[in-house]
């Protein structure tokens, strides 16, 4: 194909969760968009993050609410309203994978966090529950410790990726971009075969792809990588479960956060973060497999995991930068001259950076007429589906 000139309102760098949920809002607002993605959609945190769409009180663990906890509060009832077809976005279609989530300890915990738990603050966010309504992983008479459900949703994002990339495929074009610039502003993009984008804004929404955009432009923003080592544990004949692991140990972060994924060959597998991974990160793989099999044995002393087959996954969080490489408690979408920088800073939060970003937005949509790549997309690997080894 010779090389084309597309003119459009938006062109969105980076196709995660960001990039995917903007496209979807700013087209149904009559803003022609399109989705420039280098690799495949998700590629980069969407697609090996757990699903959850959490309601804060795993930041709240301290025994206090948080700005973090009471940002996402609302966060799952805009989901579930998109998920039922009346929200912001139509997210019919997209697989839930459990609409409980749990949070159990080993054994009793501080008398601080249970009185939080049971007080008005966090009325309705947090549930206790009885040993025979408990998840069948720890429904076992060794289980000493207390369990709560919490008000969170855990969705596959592959299928959350494929529903939002379904909808608007023609407009998503896959392959390495080259962004021609001048001092801060963005004079046009070149996709791989040449042809060029001009938009009205261009959307950086690359997640850790933003920094050499930045870089670029030379905007004043500062992009900060929070690094994981996730576990995937394959086999054995595993129950669901959907929950974070804490302790007195694990003072006030989750031990273990659990959830667990279908795999493309009909098995299942529990994906492992939480306190593991965030501390995992200076481990070898070799070395993080064995730490896992530590913890999930003094966890679970009832199940065995000898038939199972573990596997590690690296990944970095891209976010602002914070003062002390802290956890952002909301999103980022800051506008400059022709360009915005975003990072939803978790999956859950995608709504809240939508508002942000129409906020932003000081011209109006060209209307119906939308642009066409008549191309096709590709989704990125999950880390579930990745080779393992015994
Ligand atoms: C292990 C893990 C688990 C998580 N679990 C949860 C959770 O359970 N709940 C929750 O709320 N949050 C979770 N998060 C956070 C959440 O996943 C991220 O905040 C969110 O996915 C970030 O989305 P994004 O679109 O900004 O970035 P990404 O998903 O990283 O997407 C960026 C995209 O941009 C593309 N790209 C990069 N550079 C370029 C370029 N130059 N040109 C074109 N395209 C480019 C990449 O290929 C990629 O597809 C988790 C994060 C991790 C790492």
């Amino acid at each position: 194909m010779s090389p084309v000139q597309y003119k459009t309102d938006i062109a969105i760098v980076g196709g995660g969760i960001a990039g995917l949920w903007l496209l979807n809002l700013l087209r149904d607002r009559g803003f022609d968009t399109v989705l420039l993605e280098k690799r495949a959609l998700g590629n980069g945190q969407t697609v090996a993050s757990q699903g959850m769409i959490h309601g804060g009180i795993k930041y709240a663990l301290g025994g206090l609410l948080t700005d973090a906890s009471e940002t996402i509060a609302a966060m799952p009832a805009r989901w579930q309203a998109c998920l039922d077809g009346c929200g912001e976005l139509d997210l019919r279609g997209v697989k839930t994978l459990s609409t409980d989530y749990y949070l159990f300890s080993d054994a009793r915990l501080t008398s601080k966090i249970t009185a939080f738990f049971g007080s008005k603050a966090i009325d309705g966010r947090v549930k206790p529950v009885s040993k025979e309504h408990a998840p069948e992983a720890l429904r076992h008479q060794d289980f000493k410790g207390l369990i709560y459900q919490l008000q969170d949703l855990v969705l596959d994002p592959v299928s959350l990726l494929e529903q939002l990339a379904r909808r608007h495929a023609d407009s998503i074009r896959i392959g390495d971009i080259k962004l021609d610039s001048h001092d801060s502003s963005v004079r046009a993009i070149t996709l791989a075969d040449g042809s060029l984008v001009k938009a009205k804004l261009y959307i950086f929404a690359a997640g850790s792809g933003n920094g050499p955009m930045i870089d670029q432009l030379q905007l004043p923003v500062t992009m900060q990588q929070r690094p994981l080592h996730q576990v995937v544990v394959h086999g054995g004949d595993l129950p669901a479960l959907f929950a974070h692991a804490v302790s007195l140990r694990s003072a006030d972060k989750p031990r273990l956060t659990i959830t667990t994924h279908g795999t493309a060959n009909g098995n299942h597998a529990w994906y492992l973060g939480g306190q593991l991974a965030e501390t995992g990160v200076d481990r070898s793989d070799a070395s993080q497999i064995r730490h896992a099999k530590t913890e999930l044995s003094a966890i679970f002393p009832w199940l065995s995991f000898d038939r199972c087959q573990f596997s590690t996954h690296r990944i970095d969080r891209a976010e602002p930068g914070q003062k002390d490489q802290g956890r952002p408690d909301t999103p980022y979408a800051r506008r400059f001259d022709n360009s915005l920088v975003c990072w939803p800073t978790k999956l859950t939060l995608a709504p809240m950076l939508g508002d942000m970003v129409l906020k932003e937005i000081d011209f109006e949509g060209s209307g119906s007429a939308q642009t066409n790549f008549g191309s096709n997309y590709r989704i990125g690997e999950a880390p579930w589906e990745a080779d393992h080894e015994a």
